[in-house]
């Protein structure tokens, strides 16, 4: 029906905008580049057409009238095109081009603004582009055309008296020649100069120079280049925050991934998703509960299937437990017990299969039944410790875990050993993430463990494990991550 240009900003994801992201949700076609916009594909639908137009190594790229044309195919086919691109798309993005060859062809467009590399990087190096006293305007210019040229279509030295500040955008292999051009238009040799390159990606790398030595700094791109007085503004935010700059790989289920990428996201570092285990669905029937003193919930995802695979198909609800006691091995299950309308009874101290145990108290009659609800593969410890105290033990699986294939550049990343850090939450991660990488990179990387039991399953295969979670969960283990990585104390 409608084709969308959609700005999907400069990198950072969140930097998608609202309407970008419904767009995106909703698409049958999505077009896209390789330059900031690949951690936005997986908001697509999975049956949508994904149409790389290039730009990916080993890929031979679109011309832009093969771009123009699948847009105006697709278009007129009558499906949803978004066509993703990286920035503003009517910034440098050939997106005017685009829309031109849509509205000629008759086929209805729509454009959707992005925020702009030339104003996002800098913003995230710290570097308004205008500030009140240094600088009163900003002026965003090409720096692709060879600036050595007789005639050039930008004139260097005009911009060079126009003052305020200058933001260059793909001019990272000329800045020297530009640089010279601006000192001959009138600009001071010691003019402050900040090149931002992968501006708002974990890796941003933000290079401090004068007009006199950006040329000999190495910028590499792809950069937004600041000339001007406010680039000797030094706002930093985003590259101190405390895992600034380190990666660290997450090993969890992919369901359940989110939670722990996203606060390490938020200390800055760079997460490889390698999920080791998916969570699957068994078959399972919630057993007459009044026979039951106690139900036993033993994680996130035993909790979350055994009402809404149990109770609810059976048209129950959180008043079957009315009259039975209920344990949860840690906070965040019991979290997620709370999201069923159950508080629970009794979470021990220290978030082990063990630690429960010995904060079970014991039944006030032999024989006194307790429900596990768990993973079909388990420990034995809670029904052989429970039926050791004097209880009758029924353990219902009710969701089972398996391997899932990673992708295979993040595969290739980790078995080459390139990040800090690898978290670990629980022993099947352990073993699956093994499994799929192989013999252990050299020297082998750090470990970090949720807890003792996940560490002597690391360890048993040989791992050494160099940090262990004081509190056994996901923010004991970030703050674990922490505590090995972070420079500073947070
Ligand atoms: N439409 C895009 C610009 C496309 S031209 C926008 O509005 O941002 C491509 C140029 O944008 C690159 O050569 C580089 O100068 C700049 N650029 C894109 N992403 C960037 C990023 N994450 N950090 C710094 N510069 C970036």
């Amino acid at each position: 029906m409608t084709v969308y240009l959609v700005g999907a900003g400069p990198g950072d994801p969140g930097l998608l905008t609202r309407r970008g992201a419904e767009l995106l949700a909703r698409a049958d076609v999505v077009v896209h580049d390789r330059l900031g916009t690949a951690d936005l594909l997986d908001l697509a639908r999975p049956d949508a057409e994904m149409v790389s137009a290039g730009k990916a190594p080993g890929q031979v790229d679109l011309t832009q009238d093969e771009i123009n044309a699948v847009l105006v195919d697709r278009g007129r086919a009558g499906l949803e095109v978004v066509r993703l691109k990286g920035g503003d798309p009517f910034v440098f993005g050939r997106g005017g081009e685009e829309a031109e060859a849509l509205a000629a062809a008759g086929v209805p467009f729509e454009v959707v603004p992005g925020i702009t590399s030339a104003i996002g990087a800098p913003a995230y190096a710290g570097i308004p582009v205008t500030h009140r006293g240094r600088s009163t305007h900003f002026t965003v210019v090409t720096g692709n055309e060879d600036p050595a040229k007789a005639t050039t279509d930008v004139d260097w030295e005009a911009l060079a008296r126009t003052g305020g500040t200058l933001v260059i955008l793909m001019g990272a292999a000329r800045i020297g020649g530009i640089a010279d051009r601006l000192m001959a238009g009138g600009l001071a040799p010691d003019t402050p100069v900040a090149a931002v390159r992968d501006g708002t990606r974990p890796d941003q790398r933000t290079v401090r120079a004068t007009l006199a030595t950006i040329g000999a700094a190495g910028v590499r791109a792809p950069a937004a280049i600041v000339v001007g007085a406010v680039a000797a503004l030094d706002l930093t935010w985003f590259e101190s925050r405390p895992l600034f700059g380190r990666t660290v790989v997450v090993t969890r289920a992919r369901e359940q991934v989110s939670e722990l990428r996203t606060r390490l996201e938020r200390l800055g570092a760079g997460v490889l998703e390698l999920p080791a285990i998916a969570i699957k669905p068994v078959p399972f029937t919630v057993p007459p509960l009044a026979d039951y003193a106690w139900v036993v919930f033993t994680s996130v995802n035993g909790a979350h299937a055994f009402f809404t695979q149990g109770l609810a198909p059976a048209g129950l609800d959180a008043r079957a437990l009315g009259g039975v006691r209920v344990a949860a091995i840690g906070p965040g299950t019991a979290a997620a017990a709370a999201e069923h309308g159950i508080t629970i009874d009794l979470v021990p101290g220290r978030f082990v299969a063990e630690a429960l145990l010995d904060a079970f108290p014991d039944p006030d009659r032999a024989g006194e039944r307790v429900l596990l609800a768990r993973a079909e593969q388990a420990r034995d410890v809670l029904p052989e410790g429970l039926g050791a105290r004097g209880y009758a033990v029924d353990v219902l699986p009710v969701y089972r875990t398996v391997t899932t294939a990673p992708d295979p550049g993040v595969l290739e990343q980790v078995r080459a050993g390139r990040f800090d850090a690898v978290t670990f939450t629980s022993s099947s991660t352990v073993r699956n993430f093994t499994d799929q990488v192989g013999p252990l990179p050299d020297p082998a990387p750090a470990v970090v463990s949720i807890g003792p039991v996940t560490s002597a399953t690391a360890r048993d295969l040989g791992w050494t494990v160099a940090a262990e979670a004081s509190e056994h969960t996901i923010d004991g283990l970030v703050d674990a991550v922490c505590a090995l990585l972070a420079p500073s104390p947070r």
